[in-house]
């Protein structure tokens, strides 16, 4: 069943466990995350990134009528997300193809253009009865960052004038988490989560699970991380299974074991964000 993200972030919130989010740029990838959560019974949020159509990956206009159809048949609520949206038009188009929220990354931008850009997208999203989550301080963002061993931090009371003057449902913080394969151990900033966990009362979001343990994972949730963008490890695990194989006859043989492959990586991840 189609949901919206604050839909879904309130059943997490009710039962204090982060909902994963997961890119779907293929149909071998969706399937493997729809099953696994229908198994797992638990909500779970499918996402088109504009940088795999840069990628040359998918289209939007082609994958996203995929992505609604497996949404609205799923035995489980399904948020239909747009992931770092970083193009004003292209975010417009995604709301014109069924997606129930969107995430704007104006991180970019100077500060005053990520306000600007996000407020924008607020109205056009509620004014659709769609969700919008905004980020601040994160990866490429070139304001208010701070470089402790290379990481990028969002700064608590930025957070908190950000959430209110955007009007956004949902924000994606930087505490030290690291996008793709991480280079050394990502050391997460708990403190920092806790005091912009106090400031922010919208939902807050998690990018780059990378290299972080079950037990950070498990951490970050009680401490109030509500949805947790996951995927290079779920790619990483399709793409072992299909160099494990010995006989590659077929096709489908190599989209079937990364298929199987993918979908227990995405078992364990959505159980241990569920907290059960
Ligand atoms: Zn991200």
């Amino acid at each position: 069943m189609l949901v919206d993200l604050k839909e879904i972030l309130k059943i997490a919130e009710e039962n204090k466990s982060a909902i994963g989010s997961f890119n779907t740029p293929n149909y071998t990838s969706l399937k493997a995350v729809i099953d696994a959560a229908e198994e797992l019974e638990q909500p779970v949020i499918i996402t088109h990134a504009q940088l795999h159509e840069e990628m040359g990956l998918c289209k939007m206009e082609e994958i996203a009528p995929i992505m609604l159809f497996a949404a609205e048949r799923a035995k489980i609520p399904v948020c239909l997300h747009l992931d770092h949206g970083t193009d004003l038009d292209y975010v417009k188009r995604s709301m014109k193809l069924g997606f129930t929220s969107v995430m704007y990354d104006g991180s970019e931008l100077t500060e005053a253009e990520n306000f600007k850009n996000t407020a924008l997208v607020v109205k056009w999203a509620h004014e659709a009865g769609i969700s919008v989550e905004g980020e601040i301080g994160t990866m490429g963002a070139r304001e208010r960052i701070s470089t402790d061993n290379g990481s990028i931090y969002t700064e608590p009371d930025e957070a908190r004038e950000f959430a209110e003057k955007t009007g956004i449902d949902a924000l994606a913080c930087a505490f030290g988490a690291a996008h793709g394969v991480y280079a050394k151990e990502p050391k997460l900033d708990f403190d920092r989560l806790d005091k912009i966990r106090q400031a922010v009362s919208v939902p807050l979001v998690m990018h780059g699970g990378s290299g972080v343990s079950d037990d950070d994972f498990r951490h970050v949730i009680k401490n109030g991380i509500r949805k947790v963008n996951y995927y290079t490890y779920m790619a990483m695990a399709g793409g072992k299974a299909v160099r494990e194989l010995s006989d590659m006859t077929y096709f489908h043989d190599i989209e079937l074991a990364g298929l199987i492959a993918m979908k227990a990586d995405v078992k364990h991840a959505i159980s241990v964000f569920s907290c059960k």
